[in-house]
């Protein structure tokens, strides 16, 4: 099921290996022991090991997302490493003609210094400039593109003309640890509010996976183990 962000974007979970009861095991396997079911104990050991930072417990999972997301949001999701990704190319097919445009109330004023900026809604008139402004570049530059592809271009080069707003789809596996420090990170008003608004439904999926984890993570702080 794919579940709406922004405008055009989604996230989709296309499949999962992920249970809380595979922490208990990954940890329980030093004293030789097996849990075959969740209770106190088993939840309590899971508290311990996230307090203590003992960290590889949480690797015994994987979880694979297919998002659809404008550009300028990959390239900061793309810089967590400890994951797989394939992406869309823009040097095999045609890129489609879908921009983010933010609506009206999502258009910001950046305020403050640098390491302490503050985001706030703009005015409205000059949202409205701005979104006219932004829809008029975008239609602009996707019709370079098919120009440049129309006179024999390579794509790989035709797609300079294009915004960083464009779409693109991108499959993405991560481990639970991996995805409590993007969660961490990204999930947090100081992340740009396009990657928050994504974060926030791959932690509800997390939460719905690994029930323990996800409310351990949270009582402790929101730091990766
Ligand atoms: C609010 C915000 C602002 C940012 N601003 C900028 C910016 O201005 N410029 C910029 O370039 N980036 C910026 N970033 C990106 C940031 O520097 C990280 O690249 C990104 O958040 C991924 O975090 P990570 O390295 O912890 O994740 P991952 O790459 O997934 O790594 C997970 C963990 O693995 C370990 N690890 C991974 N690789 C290494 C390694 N090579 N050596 C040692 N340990 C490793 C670390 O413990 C790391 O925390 C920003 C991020 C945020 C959230």
């Amino acid at each position: 099921m794919e579940i709406k962000v922004l405008d055009k974007g989604f996230v989709r979970l296309d499949g999962y290996m992920a249970d809380d009861l595979s922490v208990v095991n990954a940890a329980k396997v030093s004293f030789n022991k097996r849990s075959n079911s969740m209770g106190d104990a088993e939840s309590g050991l899971i508290n311990f090991l996230m307090k203590n930072r003992h960290g590889t417990p949480f690797e015994h999972n994987a979880f694979r997302f297919h998002a659809k997301v404008p550009i300028f949001v990959f390239r900061d999701w793309v810089r967590h490493r400890i994951a797989s990704y394939n992406e869309w190319s823009g040097r095999y097919s045609e890129l489609k003609n879908e921009f983010y445009i933010p609506e009206p109330e999502n258009v910001r004023k950046q305020i403050g210094k640098p390491g302490n900026y503050k985001f706030e809604p703009i005015d409205r008139e000059t949202a409205l400039k701005y979104i006219k402004g932004l829809e008029k570049a975008c239609k602009r530059s996707y019709k370079y593109y098919q120009f440049f592809l129309k006179i024999g271009v390579a794509k790989e080069q035709a797609r300079m003309a294009l915004n960083v707003n464009i779409y693109t789809e991108f499959y993405w596996t991560i481990n639970a640890r991996s995805l409590m420090n993007y969660l961490s990170l990204r999930n947090d008003s100081a992340a740009q509010w396009e990657i928050q608004e994504y974060a926030k439904v791959i932690e509800s999926i997390f939460a719905e996976k690994m029930p323990i984890t996800h409310e351990t993570f949270i009582k402790n702080g929101r730091v990766a183990p």
